[in-house]
């Protein structure tokens, strides 16, 4: 029985455990079991594959397949050389702000566990007048892990070894939460938390497959997968989206969306107009607030590859607002969170025997 850490005030368990985990992209072991833990034992059936997704699966009442994807993959750094004197360069798993990397602690998943590392460049004091100017390319930074020389390095890490950044889930004021990778752990807890509470509720007609992807950060490649073969009539990707409520959004370039304004719930290409207008009426029946995304061109969710699987699958897109997105300092409010776990549990109870997304 795994040691379960006690909740930091505000946040589920669950929701505190994945953040928790350590779950680069291709390497999300971690947050796999997790996942494990909480949702195998409610589910009719449970599916691992070849690319590491987990699919949780209710029978319901052998309604129409509605498929749930939430990502368990992190953006990370992998380690790609070592030199002479023992420090680590790194590729980037998944895309980062070059601002970002360097000064951090980061933990290096090594065989024998985490490993603590810190992320080096040359001090602003030695920088010329023109390289302050300048953002760090990657070979301007490295990690630094204490030791004196290649041959020490490599007794501890080996190349190919994920790094993540090492900061945890905590609580800034109220509901409002911190932690690096609410990108998309958030999504994934939404999608297994109401997969959890739709294992006990009677309204349920649809078969569920809930799915904990994999690889999204890369390009949605689990979801690429487990949309095949799950072959779902109706899907609700549950991904993070841009809160723009901060001093430097401007609403003219990126739309409009608040932190605790609710669930943002996308219009587009991507979305079938049907499933839209059923989370709408999810979200008005529940009395949640919600706001309303435009997305004009495939989303950069797993709902892009979800829509295109065999003859097409009808897709939705609820995102949970986020500030600061890919950096170990993102927020959300945990207050939608909730909202977004409710209106998929609604949402699916409201799938017909014989409901048709064709238009
Ligand atoms: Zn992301």
């Amino acid at each position: 029985m795994a040691k379960k850490s006690a909740p930091a005030s505000g946040y589920p368990a669950f929701l505190q455990e994945l953040l928790e985990a350590k779950s680069p992209t291709g390497h999300e072991f971690a947050a796999q079991k997790v996942v494990d833990s909480y949702v195998e034992s409610v589910a009719d059936h449970y599916q691992r594959d070849a690319l590491g997704n987990r699919i949780a699966i209710l029978d319901g009442q052998r309604g129409p397949t509605l498929m749930f994807a939430g990502h368990i993959d992190e953006i990370g750094l992998q380690i790609s050389h070592v030199d002479e004197k023992g420090f680590l360069y790194f590729e980037f798993l998944g895309g980062h702000d070059h601002v970002i990397p360097s000064g951090r602690r980061i933990h290096i998943l090594t065989r024998n566990g985490p490993v603590l590392g810190i992320t080096g460049k040359r001090a602003v004091h030695l920088l010329s007048p023109e390289d302050r100017k300048r953002v760090p390319e990657r070979h301007d930074m490295w990690i630094d892990i204490g030791v004196n020389n290649r041959t020490e390095a490599l007794g501890i890490v080996r190349i190919g070894d994920p790094a993540v950044y090492a900061d945890g889930p905590e609580i800034l004021r109220g509901t409002i939460g911190v932690a690096r990778a609410f990108d998309d752990k958030a999504g994934a807890y939404v999608c297994m938390e109401a997969f959890r509470r739709l294992a006990t509720d009677k309204r349920l007609v649809a078969r569920v497959a809930s799915v904990a992807t994999t690889q999204e950060e890369i390009g949605t490649r689990g979801a690429q997968v487990a949309a095949q073969a799950i072959n779902p009539h109706v899907s609700i990707t549950v991904d993070v989206g841009h809160a723009t409520d901060h001093p430097d959004a401007d609403n003219r370039k990126f739309g409009r969306a608040s932190l605790s304004g609710g669930p943002i719930i996308s219009r587009g290409p991507n979305i079938n107009p049907l499933v839209y207008d059923q989370l709408v009426e999810a979200a008005e029946a529940l009395g949640i607030p919600y706001q309303i995304e435009a997305a004009p061109r495939p989303t950069g969710t797993d709902a892009r590859a979800i829509q295109m699987a065999h003859a097409g699958v009808a897709c939705g897109l609820v995102s949970i607002p986020l500030r600061y997105m890919h950096t170990p300092g993102e927020v959300v409010d945990l207050k939608v969170v909730e909202q977004c776990v409710q209106l998929l549990v609604e949402f699916a109870c409201r799938v017909k025997k014989q409901q048709s997304y064709a238009w």
